[in-house]
């Protein structure tokens, strides 16, 4: 055989094997491969940016957007600490950015923890922040590699939608049962019930300590006596025109003193509510074990919790009912799932933290989590106003008492950065402003 012959044989055999099924199969394989390839090593971190802005009510959220090597990827999470935003925003533009640059966005437990001890101090509110806006970014961008929404990524639906409560509140009786049942009209079953606001500061009067110039006008006077004494005729009232079945919950906010705490929670039992929320101080979670010795109260605890050190024994030794956090607070979404985990194991339902200082972000990475956990418990409802849509398009939305989340890949949520900066944030840096007693003593929330 002469080389050319060779040659055209060798042609016809490699061209016989190339349109085998075996070859078409390896060359499937290897396009598979590179793509799974590409997925799992090639996508980097280009830059972490925190996005501040204040479109309702003044609240300051502060928004993490991490972008990636593939253009138009990107993930948004949220970071927002009202009360102390632009140092969330110094934490995401000197540590975090840096830290992220170049490294592999698809792998969230590893980032979550390298980021979580880059410090090496840890745990606390403004880095907790920061990591969540990462943590809660690359959700979302696994979410839109995924083409599905994060609770997918979950496990998938346990319920259709996130049932929700929602505030009703009054200066005196008549106002608080006009907005129970006004509350009650939009389809919610779930109510949370205040009178006079957190600690009733509008039953106190004046402080003496205003009299004698001890502080400034800015900040709020309560009677812890005069707290306690209402609540019960609080609750009696809104059964006997309202019924029984309403689904009532109240926020103690920590202002009392535990042994008052511990009293309230026993007058209120007949009422049946469906919790009492933070009857201590984080500082105070010692007392738990003498509260639930003297009452079958369902307990609501943990908004102000930073650290797994917080919650993890009050959990296992069922000392709760629901656990409360503010899921950026905590770290994001990969400590919060944990967290829901290990609740599950007790029994203890959730029940996040979800006022206006959480990013309609941070609302839907709440709502994806409710959906796919089995305890879920309760969810705060929010309202959102026009403005707070224009800026974050996609956000989760409420009928009939339900919260339901936009089903596009990701949170389903996006950000307008150019409406964005229509809404800085406002000028005075936010406070959690003094509540105090009588003599002019702060109260600790
Ligand atoms: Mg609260």
């Amino acid at each position: 055989m002469n080389r050319r012959t060779l040659l055209q044989q060798l042609a016809v055999g490699a061209a016989a094997l190339a349109s085998s099924p075996f070859a078409q199969r390896t060359a499937a394989a290897e396009a598979v491969a590179a793509k799974a390839n590409q997925g799992s090593g090639r996508l980097r971190i280009t830059r972490v940016r925190p996005i501040l802005t204040a479109p309702q009510s003044g609240v300051r959220l502060v928004v993490v957007k991490v972008e990636t090597s593939e253009p138009g990827l990107y993930g948004l999470g949220c970071a927002t600490f009202n009360q102390r935003a632009v140092v969330v925003k110094t934490a995401v533009e000197e540590f975090l950015d840096p830290f992220c640059r170049g490294r592999d966005a698809d792998n969230i437990e590893d980032l979550w923890q390298a980021a979580y001890t880059s410090s090496y101090w840890r745990n606390g509110p403004v880095l907790n922040n920061a990591l969540s806006g990462l943590d809660q970014a690359l959700w979302d961008i696994k979410g839109k590699r995924a083409g599905m929404p994060v609770y997918q990524l979950l496990g998938g639906k346990a319920r259709f939608a996130v049932p929700c409560y929602s505030h009703a509140g009054g200066r005196d009786i008549p106002q608080l049962l006009d907005s129970v049942q006004k509350i009650q009209a939009e389809g919610y079953r779930h109510i949370r019930i205040q009178l006079g606001g957190y600690g009733s500061p509008q039953l106190a009067g004046k402080g003496d300590y205003e009299e004698a110039g001890f502080g400034i006008p800015a900040e709020g006077h309560m009677d812890p006596a005069a707290y306690c004494r209402a609540v019960p005729k609080m609750f009696a009232a809104v059964r006997e025109k309202l019924g029984e079945e309403l689904l009532l919950l109240h926020d103690i906010h920590e202002r009392i003193a535990p042994i008052d705490a511990i009293r309230l929670c026993k007058d209120v039992e007949p009422y049946r509510p469906f919790f009492i929320e933070d009857p201590f101080s984080p500082e105070d979670v010692g007392w738990f074990k003498i509260l639930r010795s003297q009452t079958s109260v369902p307990i609501a605890m943990g908004e102000l919790f930073n650290s797994p050190h917080e919650w993890t024994g009050i959990i296992t030794e069922r000392l709760i009912d629901f656990i409360r956090v503010h899921i950026s607070q905590i770290g994001g979404l990969t400590p919060a799932r944990k967290l829901a985990a290990l609740a599950e194991a007790f029994n203890v339902r959730s029940a996040w933290h979800g006022p206006l200082d959480v990013s309609p972000v941070g609302h839907a990475a709440n709502a994806h989590l409710d959906l796919a956990i089995w305890n879920f418990g309760i969810q705060e409802a929010v309202r959102f106003s026009d403005a707070m849509r224009e800026v974050f398009p996609g956000a989760p939305t409420m009928k009939n008492g339900y919260m339901h989340v936009n089903e596009a890949p990701g949170w389903g949520v996006d950000l307008d950065e150019t409406a964005a900066k229509k809404f800085p944030l406002p000028d005075r840096p936010g406070y959690w402003e003094p509540v105090r007693r009588r003599d002019g003593t702060a109260v600790r929330p």
